[in-house]
């Protein structure tokens, strides 16, 4: 895949970028290393001056920033804009949270003094995705560089100027030459990174195959990985619901970022009691969203960020369609102008056991199966190799608990979308990947847990 930007809503390629030579790459990675033997002895009001110093350049070019994530991938440009405020929150987070998060831990036991002291491991490589282009790149970067690792980003290849962007940002915060470096090359240069000594571990966002690929490296030679994979979450309202809420937070839920999210709703899961009055509501308002330019504040859904997404999205849609399934919305590509545009769609009926049951569509279709009560719901929710969230919606306690209890996912979201905050740790289980990004579990999976025993 070439490195390039392609405006995804005209389909024009504005330019393309030199891929790093095998000595650029190697010149990267040794002063990685050497940075890290400095940094990692600088102290927490520091890193916390260069993290605040971050935030501030985020949010004073959000406009800037905002617009080259739109040119690059599409999202509306008020998504963008929300994105780099987002990602400022993360630096300030753990600018102001890493040295209690870090602080020494005492454990009482038969030595005069133990404890628990967390210490950076060295260069960490970030293989990121292209859908949340700043965000995903900042809740990795905060808390690795305030716990005194050093990042190296590979950023998706279709977002280029954002990733460099984002190592400008860290250099002119003031953070050290080699804490934080872009990486402009493939992913078929992938393997030969984590495989370095230099490189302690690794982390990766995006779908299961990559992760399956880096991880496998990474077991070879001993690393430690996180995974951010896919996901297909439920989106379950009971009867019980309030269904107005439910309707406005479900198309939200399924059209966050043009529909490519891995925490976008994508099973509709309903009571059989409420489905046709959900359905009703939920058809007109898919109808009505405005899909278009996506530099314009009306617009809700702009382009898919390339070609080939669309080209994938559309036939898991007509095989479904093929299926048996009912399209009570849209279907279809908007193919009669440029760019990667495809109508808001719902899919309904959709036969049990067809394998729209179980993928992941990455785009603005949400699929809709009704069931007579909750232990349906709860069965079909967790039938599928996913676990990443899950929102449920229901006004009965009990319903609640076993919601709770019972879904198989990385976070339970009750009467509200599932979102990603820098308080909350965000990981999935099954294919979902393994470890956790944000909170203070984040700021933990990459470091050295020693035990600290004295006599
Ligand atoms: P992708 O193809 O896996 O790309 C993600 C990143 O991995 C890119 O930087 C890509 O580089 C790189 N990559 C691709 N194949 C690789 C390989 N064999 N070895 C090493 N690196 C490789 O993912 P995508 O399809 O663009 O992104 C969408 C997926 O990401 C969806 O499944 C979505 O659910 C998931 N996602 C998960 C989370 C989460 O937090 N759980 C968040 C966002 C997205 P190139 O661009 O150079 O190919």
């Amino acid at each position: 895949m070439a490195i390039a930007t392609i405006n995804p809503a005209t389909g024009e390629t504005l330019k393309t970028f030199q891929p790093d030579s095998d000595a650029q790459i190697e010149a990267k990675l040794e002063l990685a290393q050497q940075a890290f033997y400095q940094y990692r002895r600088l102290s927490f009001p520091q890193k916390a001056e260069w993290m605040q110093k971050a935030a501030e350049i985020l949010e004073r070019d959000r406009e800037k920033f905002g617009k080259i994530m739109t040119l690059e991938m599409g999202k509306t440009l008020k998504s963008a804009i929300a994105e780099v405020e987002k990602s400022a929150s993360a630096c300030r987070y753990y600018a102001e949270n890493a040295p209690l998060f870090l602080a020494d831990a005492p454990a009482k036991t038969d030595a005069s003094q133990s404890f628990v002291r967390y210490q950076p491991l060295g260069p960490i490589l970030a293989v990121m995705p292209w859908n949340f282009p700043f965000w995903q790149v900042f809740r990795f970067a905060a808390p690795a560089l305030m716990a005194g690792n050093v990042g190296l980003l590979k950023h998706a290849s279709n977002v280029p100027q954002c990733a460099l962007l984002i190592a400008e940002i860290f250099k002119e915060a003031g953070f050290p030459d080699g804490v934080f470096q872009t990486l402009l090359v493939g992913s078929d240069k992938v393997s030969n990174i984590v495989a370095d000594d230099r490189v302690k571990a690794a982390t990766l966002t995006g779908s299961e195959p990559a992760g399956a690929s880096l991880a496998a490296t990474a077991g070879k030679n001993l690393k430690k990985t996180v995974l951010e994979l896919g996901g297909s979450d439920p989106y379950i309202v009971m009867p019980s619901a309030d269904i107005e809420a439910a309707v406005n937070t479900a198309v939200t839920a399924r059209m966050i970022n043009n529909g490519q999210s891995c925490i976008a709703a994508k099973r509709f899961i309903l009571a059989e009691a409420i489905a046709d009055e959900f359905l009703k509501h939920f058809t007109l308002k898919f109808e009505a969203l405005k899909i278009g330019d996506p530099t314009l504040s009306d617009t809700d859904i702009g382009p898919l960020a390339t070609a080939d997404i669309l080209k994938e999205l559309d036939s898991q849609v007509q095989a479904c369609i093929k299926s048996g399934a009912k399209v009570l919305t849209g279907g279809r590509a908007l193919s009669e102008q440029p760019g990667n545009f495809y109508q808001p769609t719902i899919l309904a009926e959709i036969p049990v056991g067809s394998p729209a049951c179980f993928e992941e569509f990455f785009g603005p279709v949400a699929l809709v199966f009704r069931v007579s009560g909750i232990d349906a719901a709860i069965e079909l929710a967790n039938n599928t190799s996913f676990g990443l969230g899950s929102s449920a919606w229901t006004q009965e306690k009990s319903e609640c608990d076993r919601f709770i209890s019972e879904l198989e996912a990385g976070a339970v979201f009750i009467n509200g979308l599932v979102k990603s905050d820098p308080r909350l740790p965000f990981g999935g289980i099954k294919r979902s990947g393994y470890g956790r990004e944000l909170s203070v579990q984040g700021i933990h999976e990459f470091v050295n847990i020693k035990t600290v025993w004295v006599k």
